[in-house]
């Protein structure tokens, strides 16, 4: 029986001795179709190596092995290493490393572990507390992963993916559609959780490697979207101070953008003229 099916997750809980530990942002899945679709989302096959962030009990874990060539899954809580271990000793192709995945150095774990491999991705379910900071590392650090899917919840899947404009669009969007291209590749209930969380859950793909747009300064590009964003309620220009606001209301003339905009209502291409002209 696979490991995210409702009572086999119950017995390997109940074994343990172990409890979801919320500071971890621990919720496991156990609905095994969920899981495929996930794998299948990911486009994995036995050439396919896969980096899992927080296997958890090792639901998604099972299902990855399952089709790739190798896993090696990094997950922070101690107590779940032995019993990952222990519950997916039948796969030769499975490593788990009980590290922060926020302090690995990602291409030096590609070089290491996957060497000859002719794709790598990253799959995870997010622990959700962590979403973006995990997903911005994988922006700025990365070079050799071909895609990430990822689960988060349903908001910031939505917001992320946002087109131009609206209270859901952020720095985020911004970032990921200068990184890569992405799409909603699946709708999830909050019922195939336990514990269950508040709200529903979607399954973002991030196809990397995108060709980069045509940025100057990479740095002040990131400094620029990072500030715009800052303060939600405040015009774009006020955002932008810490850059010389006389200089900035220029820019903005010369690039036909009304001074009293507010970052939600740019796209990616209006802040990469802005961080040009300031450059
Ligand atoms: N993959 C499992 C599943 O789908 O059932 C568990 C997913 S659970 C939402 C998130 C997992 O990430 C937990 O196992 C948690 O301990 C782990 N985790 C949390 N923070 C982490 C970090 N910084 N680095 C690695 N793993 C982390």
């Amino acid at each position: 029986m696979r490991i995210a099916t409702y009572s086999r997750t119950f017995q390997i809980l109940k074994d343990y001795g172990i409890y979801a530990n919320k500071s971890f942002g621990q919720n496991f899945i156990i609905e095994y179709k969920i899981i495929d679709k996930i794998v299948d989302a990911a486009t994995i096959d036995k050439e396919t190596g896969v980096i899992e962030i927080g296997p958890g009990i090792g639901a998604l874990t099972e299902g990855l092995l399952l089709k790739a060539k190798k896993v090696v899954a990094f997950e922070i809580d101690k107590k779940l290493i032995d019993l990952l271990n222990n519950e997916l000793k039948d796969f030769d192709n499975f490593t788990v490393i009980n590290q922060d995945f926020l302090e690995i150095n990602i291409d030096e774990v590609v070089e290491k572990y996957f060497k000859d491999f002719e794709r790598v991705v990253i799959v995870s379910n997010l622990p959700y507390y962590i979403t973006t900071p995990i997903l911005i590392k994988i922006f700025e650090e990365s070079t050799k992963i071909e895609s990430v899917t990822a689960m988060m919840q349903k908001e910031v899947g939505q917001r992320i993916c946002a087109k131009k404009g609206g209270k859901e669009y952020n720095n985020l969007s911004i970032m990921s559609s200068y990184y890569s291209d992405c799409h909603i590749a699946l709708h999830v209930s909050k019922n195939i959780f336990t514990p269950r969380p508040n709200v529903d859950s979607c399954v973002v793909k991030f196809i990397l490697n995108k060709k980069k747009e045509n940025v100057k300064n990479e740095k002040l590009f990131l400094n620029v979207l990072r500030s715009s964003f800052a303060m939600r309620r405040k015009k774009l220009i006020n955002n932008l101070e810490i850059f010389d606001k006389e200089k900035v209301k220029e820019i903005l003339l010369k690039l036909n953008i009304n001074e009293n905009v507010r970052a939600e209502e740019l796209e990616l291409n209006d802040f990469i003229n802005i961080a040009n002209n300031l450059e």
